[in-house]
């Protein structure tokens, strides 16, 4: 169909003026939310220094969350932070409540079912936490003895007493909580605790025998709390990450440019040299 000239042109001036009005909405919200961007939401469980916590301001504060920061400012974001229990952070990543779960998180082959992991930014180690005056100089000390399961040499039991106290869904919990042949200690052997720091208490208080924690952590709390002491040897090597939903790739990928540049920069070498001393 031909439209007469001066139709088309009304026509057009309608089009432009509603695209004009459309365009006007958009700004409003954009007014209402200030110059805000776009936001990256970060789940993490801040119990956990030098790592992430709640400083003496009440601000989120630690290693994940000024490398959380830096890599929202490469992204062009605004970084969010949902403080929640460790335990829901991947399920949280999964259903796409959280762009991003980052609290010492370890890379497990169980986890990589759940979701993506980005490249690795930090090296770990589930250690023990016992009372200074502890006559154990290992969790080794914790079995009964070793026996020989497929020719390999693994505990045979756990000795009558040991109670280990865990952070509740964490990787020493996963462990401690497997059977002895697998050097775990029996899932009745173990206390679970919401955070590390409860955990420590009863430490204290003698009501379990060890707490296996990730090594910074374990310092942190040794420093705070008097009579405690780390074992030497670690019970675990791990490795943190950054988690992502496994749908997220273009995210996941632009995380792990942003932390190689930042690893390459030096600034992430930087953040560690301010809470790790
Ligand atoms: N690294 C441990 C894990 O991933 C503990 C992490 C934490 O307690 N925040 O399970």
């Amino acid at each position: 169909m031909k439209l007469k000239k001066g139709l088309s042109v009304l026509l057009a001036a309608v089009l432009l003026l509603s695209m004009g009005l459309l365009a006007g909405c958009g700004e409003k919200d954009d007014k209402d939310q200030g110059d805000a961007k776009p936001k990256l939401v970060m789940a993490t469980n801040a119990t956990f220094p030098p790592y992430e916590f709640v400083d003496d301001n009440g601000e989120f504060a630690g290693i994940d969350v000024e490398i959380a920061g830096l890599i929202a400012d490469e992204l062009g974001m605004e970084l969010e932070i949902k403080n929640v229990d460790f335990g829901v952070i991947l399920g949280g990543v999964q259903s796409e409540k959280y762009d991003i779960g980052m609290a010492g998180m370890t890379v497990t082959d169980e986890r990589k079912e759940q979701v993506n992991f980005s490249s690795t930014y930090a090296k770990a180690k589930q250690v023990v936490i016992v009372k200074a005056d502890s006559t154990y100089a290992s969790y080794e000390d914790f079995y009964t003895g070793y026996t020989t399961v497929d020719g390999e040499e693994v505990p045979a039991g756990v000795k009558d007493g040991i109670k280990i106290g865990v952070q509740q869904d964490t990787t020493g919990d996963i462990y401690s909580s497997d059977e002895p042949k697998n050097w775990g200690f029996g899932e009745d052997n173990v206390v679970r605790y919401k955070t590390g720091a409860l955990a420590v208490e009863d430490l204290k208080q003698g009501r379990v025998t060890a707490v296996i924690i990730d090594n910074e952590p374990a310092k942190e709390f040794v420093k705070q709390n008097e009579g405690l002491k780390i074992l030497d040897g670690a019970y675990a090597d791990e490795e943190y990450a950054i988690a992502v939903n496994k749908n997220d790739t273009e995210l996941l990928q632009k995380i792990n440019d942003a932390l190689k540049k930042l690893t390459d920069n030096g600034e992430i070498q930087k953040v560690v040299d301010k809470f790790i001393k």
